[in-house]
């Protein structure tokens, strides 16, 4: 592996993302299917033209989703 930075796709904003996430309550976090976290976040660029299909992007595990898990437990939550 070369980077991390590969899988971030164009146009999502990292800056964006990073505020977003620092701005939302955990009841309202979805959790990433692979790895279980929260650590996911919305690709902006995406919400707003298909409600209801936001591809979500892991910060833990780096996989994207358009499926996660419902809000359950906070990250690191035992
Ligand atoms: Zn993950």
């Amino acid at each position: 592996m070369s980077g991390s930075s590969d899988i971030v796709p164009e146009g999502f904003d990292l800056q964006e993302a990073l505020y977003a996430r620092s701005s939302t309550p955990h009841e309202e976090m979805r959790r990433c299917p692979y790895c279980e976290s929260v650590c996911l976040t919305p690709n902006r660029s995406q919400i707003g033209r298909t409600p209801g299909a936001d591809k979500w992007y892991c910060t833990n595990c780096g996989e994207a989703t358009s499926d996660p898990l419902p809000p359950e437990a906070e990250c690191g939550d035992e």
